[in-house]
């Protein structure tokens, strides 16, 4: 029997057919352990009737397995030389889009294939350098996603983890945790890839929760990020800035009940939601 692709053998003989070589400037580091993929996959997908994207899919170590538990996967890779591979090396009702993810209108690309009713989620080793635009985009689109189940870079996955106590926490944590529950699903060693990068891994699963429904959500994200934008300034410096009114944004602050000198990184979701209710008030 076949091996499957996530694994050094097969990898190579992959890679030696095609005569293709790995591009660093992609972020292509390929999984060569079919555990791994397996887990992930099984954590992408509930229900083979799910709509399954994947971002950056390479030589197919992973879409192997999405494509095993899910009916249908459709895939984005940026690199040419690549969907002809999977289309042949890989078994399943798989459609590969070459296609930049950054350049994808990612509300569009969900209507073009979602099914009524149909879940939709997103599985993907991510190519690293492009991690927190990417689920920016995921964070930010519109139309419904289920959950997104991914591999990042150790350090990257903890800021998704802090809390408003902890150092790594951001404008990216505060977002995420509006829109999702984050799960850890495991640390994964710089060992099981190929070739092998400097760094260790992490696979998060965030499900979307449907918690809150603020109108003006952009607004919002857009304001969460500004209390950021100099971690070391205090939250009315950041505020003033971005209203252009550091007077008017202490009275803001104060009328949601926060102490102007606090920074953003003190701060909790339900505190943010609080201070944007008042940026609503103020803009009206
Ligand atoms: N899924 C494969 C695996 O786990 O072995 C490959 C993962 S590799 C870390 C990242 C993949 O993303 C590469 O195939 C790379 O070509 C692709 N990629 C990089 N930038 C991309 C972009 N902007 N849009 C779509 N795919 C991209």
């Amino acid at each position: 029997m076949m091996q499957p692709i996530a694994t050094i053998k097969r990898t190579k003989e992959i890679q030696d057919k095609y005569q293709i070589f790995t591009k660093k400037n992609y972020g292509q580091n390929f999984i060569i352990e079919p555990k791994i993929v397996e887990k992930i996959a099984d954590y992408a997908i509930q229900d083979p009737d799910e709509l399954v994207f994947e971002i950056g899919p390479g030589i197919g170590a992973l879409t192997e397995f999405l494509c095993q538990k899910a009916k249908r996967v459709i895939a984005l890779e940026i690199d040419s030389r690549l969907p002809s591979i999977l289309q042949a090396e890989v078994k399943g009702d798989l459609t590969v889009l070459l296609q930049d993810v950054l350049e994808t209108d990612i509300d569009q690309l969900i209507r073009s294939y979602r099914k009524p009713n149909q879940k939709v989620v997103f599985a993907s080793n991510l190519p690293y350098y492009i991690t927190t635009p990417i689920l920016f985009r995921l964070f930010e689109a519109k139309e419904p996603i289920e959950r997104i189940t991914v591999m990042m870079q150790k350090e990257v996955g903890q800021r998704f983890l802090a809390d408003s106590k902890d150092k790594e926490y951001n404008a990216l944590s505060v977002i995420t945790q509006y829109r999702c529950d984050i799960k850890k699903v495991m640390d994964v060693s710089r060992h099981v890839f190929w070739p092998k990068p400097n760094v260790d891994s992490m696979v998060l699963s965030f499900s979307f929760h449907h918690r809150y429904a603020l109108e003006q959500e952009e607004l919002f994200f857009e304001m969460v990020k500004a209390c950021f934008q100099q971690r070391r300034k205090t939250i009315a410096n950041n505020m003033g800035k971005w209203i252009k009114d550091k007077m008017q944004a202490e009275q803001i602050l104060k009328a949601a009940g926060i102490d102007p000198e606090t920074r953003a990184q003190q701060l909790g979701l339900e505190e943010f939601i609080k201070l944007f209710d008042e940026v609503k008030f103020y803009e009206g």
